[in-house]
């Protein structure tokens, strides 16, 4: 037996946008299941997911991968907060895909999420002049150079963690504002995309601290004539993915189109800066759905419109949004 370190990760209840906190427990390991995690607490006051008289919150781990950046034993887990009694907190957003998830388990729901975000070095974006503006968007996107790209160290040790940790991480791209990337998770269930995904995100900002850049999932991270910020969420299920999903996949776009407005009460904060019509969006006040349109709200790629199934990609989620409440509402619309 030897000492190890797992870094328990909990989603605080920061309002408009809850944020990642953490904190380090050390016992006796090695960790071969989640039973040898225990529960523990934390000041609930201190998150804004408690008053100070009354400030206990309970942290239960509930999915954990080997820690990338610690190494040997050590662990980096998601907990989900519940109260003292043990029931679930209002900040806990799991709890409810969780339940979702398994209603419809026969579904079998995948996703692939790409997380847009904009690194930052004091008030600018990497590799922006001090106060000023670099070129015009255009040869950014995808780009290749010192003069085009920034961050790149960073955005490479990311993916280097991210699959030593065992994460399903598709892809990485530079985006089209200079300091602004891409990688994408999945795809994969509900619950492991999820997971998956405030992993990733808590390793981005933990390994951007190295550097003195912190990333941003701000969805317009600069005002004016440069792009916001998403997270594209392609989602499946297994009859879309068969022969004649494609019926299937534009009833899920119908069912969708009926509720567009709860669909982007969940999608993220500040993301009508984003969608504004411009820079690949379709307006947040109108729902479209196309092939191979990048500026429906909606679009169906053009692979899946040739081999008649596959997957849709819901493109209004914005960087910041909480993937628990985005795959969960996916499901509810399109399956229930
Ligand atoms: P683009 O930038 O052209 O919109 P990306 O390559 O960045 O596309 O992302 C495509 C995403 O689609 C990936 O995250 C991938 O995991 C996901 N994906 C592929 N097939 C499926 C599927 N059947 N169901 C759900 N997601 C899928
Ligand atoms: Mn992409
Ligand atoms: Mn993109
Ligand atoms: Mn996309």
């Amino acid at each position: 037996m030897s000492k190890i370190r797992a870094e328990y990760i909990w989603m605080d209840g920061h309002i408009p946008t809850q944020k990642l906190r953490s904190k380090t427990k050390v016992f006796n390991g090695p960790v071969n299941n989640l039973a040898d995690l225990p529960d523990w607490g934390f000041d609930g006051s201190s998150t804004m997911q408690a008053v100070g008289n009354d400030s206990d919150c309970m942290l239960k781990p509930v999915y954990y991968i080997p820690d990338p950046i610690r190494g040997g034993d050590d662990v980096l887990v998601i907990c989900e907060v519940m109260n003292a009694d043990g029931t679930v907190h209002t900040s806990n957003t799991r709890a409810h895909l969780r339940a979702v998830a398994e209603k419809h388990a026969s579904e079998e729901a995948w996703f692939g999420i790409e997380q847009e975000y904009t690194l930052f070095q004091g008030r600018s974006p990497l590799g922006w002049p001090e106060g000023g503006y670099p070129a015009p968007q255009g040869p950014f996107y995808c780009g290749v150079g010192a003069d085009e790209v920034f961050g790149r160290d960073i955005v490479e040790e990311h993916l280097d963690l991210c699959i030593e940790a065992g994460i399903e991480i598709s892809g990485i791209n530079a985006e089209v504002m200079p300091g602004q990337w891409e990688y994408q998770i999945g795809p994969i269930g509900p619950l492991e995309s999820a997971d998956q995904m405030w992993l990733s995100r808590w390793i981005l900002y933990r390994i951007s601290e190295d550097y003195g850049v912190s990333a941003t999932l701000h969805p317009k991270p600069v005002k004016g004539d440069w792009n916001g910020a998403g997270a594209h969420t392609n989602f499946s299920t297994k009859a879309m993915r068969e022969e004649g999903g494609m019926k299937v996949i534009e009833d899920a776009c119908e069912k969708l189109s009926k509720k567009h407005h709860e669909h982007i009460a969940v999608y993220g904060a500040h993301n009508e800066e984003r969608l504004t019509g411009l820079h690949e969006t379709c307006s947040i006040k109108e729902f479209r759905y196309g092939i191979s349109d990048r500026g429906a709200s909606v679009r169906i790629p053009m692979q899946t419109a040739k081999d008649g199934f596959g997957y849709l990609e819901d493109r209004r989620p914005s960087a910041n949004m909480d993937p628990y409440e985005v795959c969960a509402i996916l499901i509810e619309t399109t399956c229930d």
